[in-house]
């Protein structure tokens, strides 16, 4: 069921309207909806329930507080990417012992403030992270758990710049070096081999691509072992679509049930698994809403000009990435007709939604949907424009998660040069 649809014809997030979050919070908004993400969060948990697995919500995909406080309450564990996610998480309400650290550049510090925090594992992904981080394991007189992040050269067959697990990538270590590479790694005296990890692109649609992984990630891990090496978990990392337009991703329980059914079927249910989820689990749990500052006709496009913009919904121009968007106000009374939504960035590369068919006048309210992940977590201050305000909803109350940005506080910490 979505928790955005329209009430009388006036669209509604939950129990509150769209039209009122606009008045009240301004515009660009990002609008949660607690139901949706708990209701996506427990998709996947449900289908674990029962079985030694556990989720782990990508924090990059969006990173707000509250979002993050809705999923630590629910128990979830966390993938980060960086030092500042782990802060994040952890003034969410989150516990460093839920974490596992992903990455291909861990900084040393970075690595420092995670094991003083007592991450669950740290996802590595080259043999020189593996020094470095047994070098600062020592440092502060700790063994780090880690995983070996590998490639298993499977095309998830997605957008070019969120596939990550072919050869060309630029993640993980190659499937052919990994047996050797978990040798050298349970050689080093203050790492501690715990799992196996992989993640193979972003807006997968099928199943097909994670069985081809998982099946070659089972295989390696009966060599490791056979090495003497004890694999406790694989993670199977994230990466499951969601409907932006016209696309069927599998159903999360589905897709999850049928991962550790074939885990089982190869007689390796006594290892734990882990879900990374991100995208499935936020995208279709926010909307951004923009209002039209001008309608201005074209000789060849309209164009709705709003007052969002690339800076706030970057997707559209870095991957071409159509995500739907709808009137506010349902004006059946008029025709419609196709503009580009753009934003008032100065590049031509800001636009939101091209040949979009819409019945819209000057200052209507526009929702851009499925804008849950990637969007505000990707949002910069370009134009120097300050960064929108994000508010949860949850049923008939709204709060606010991040208040708006003043423009004051994008040039504190600049100065002029002295006189
Ligand atoms: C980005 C990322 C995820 C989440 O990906 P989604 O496509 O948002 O589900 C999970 N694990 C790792 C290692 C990632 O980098």
């Amino acid at each position: 069921m979505s928790h955005f649809a329209y009430v009388d014809g006036v669209l509604h997030a939950e129990g509150v309207s769209a039209v009122s979050l606009a008045e009240q919070f301004g515009t660009p908004l990002f609008v949660y909806s607690r139901a949706a993400l708990t209701e996506a969060y427990q998709a996947y948990a449900h289908a674990c329930a029962g079985h030694r697995a556990s989720v782990h919500v990508a924090v990059k995909a969006n990173s707000n507080l509250g979002v993050l406080n809705v999923f630590a309450r629910l128990g979830a564990g966390f993938d980060i990417v960086s030092g500042g996610e782990l802060a994040r998480v952890l003034a969410a309400g989150g516990q460093a012992k839920d974490v596992v650290f992903s990455g291909v550049g861990k900084s040393a510090a970075e690595m420092r403030e995670a094991l003083e925090a007592g991450v669950k594992c740290f996802n590595v992904e080259s043999i020189p992270e593996l020094d470095r981080l047994n070098a600062v394991a020592a440092e502060v007189g700790k063994k780090a758990r880690i995983s070996l992040r590998v490639n298993p050269d499977v095309d998830p067959k997605t957008h070019p710049y969120i596939s990550t697990g072919l050869k060309a990538n630029k993640f993980g270590i190659a499937f052919d070096e990994a047996r050797a590479a978990y040798r050298t790694a349970a050689a080093f005296a203050h790492l501690e081999v715990v799992g196996i990890d992989c993640h193979i692109g972003s807006q997968i649609t099928e199943i097909a691509p994670y069985l081809d992984a998982l099946e070659k990630l089972l295989d390696l891990v009966e060599q490791i072992e056979s090495d003497g090496i004890a694999i406790h978990h694989i993670d199977v990392g994230g990466g499951l679509g969601i409907t932006y337009s016209k696309e069927t991703p599998p159903d999360t329980g589905l897709f999850v049930r049928t991962l550790l059914e074939r885990i089982e079927a190869r007689g390796q249910g006594h290892r734990e698994v882990y879900f990374e989820p991100g995208r499935s689990v936020t995208g279709n749990a926010g909307i951004l809403l923009t209002r039209v500052e001008f309608l201005k006709p074209g000789a060849e496009k309209n164009f709705a000009i709003v007052d969002a913009a690339m800076n706030d919904l970057a997707r559209p121009a870095m991957y071409q990435a159509y995500h739907a968007i709808d009137p506010v106000l349902e004006r059946h009374d008029m025709p419609t007709r196709l503009y580009d939504v753009v934003g008032p960035v100065c590049e031509s590369g800001d636009w939101l939604g091209r040949d979009r068919s819409l019945a819209v006048l000057p200052g209507d309210l526009l929702a851009i949907r499925s804008a849950g992940a990637y969007a505000f977590a990707m949002s910069s201050n370009y134009n120097t424009r300050p960064r929108a305000a994000e508010v949860m909803v949850d049923d008939q109350n709204v709060f606010v998660v991040r208040a708006r940005e003043t423009v004051r506080e994008l040039f504190a910490g600049e100065s002029i040069l002295p006189a």
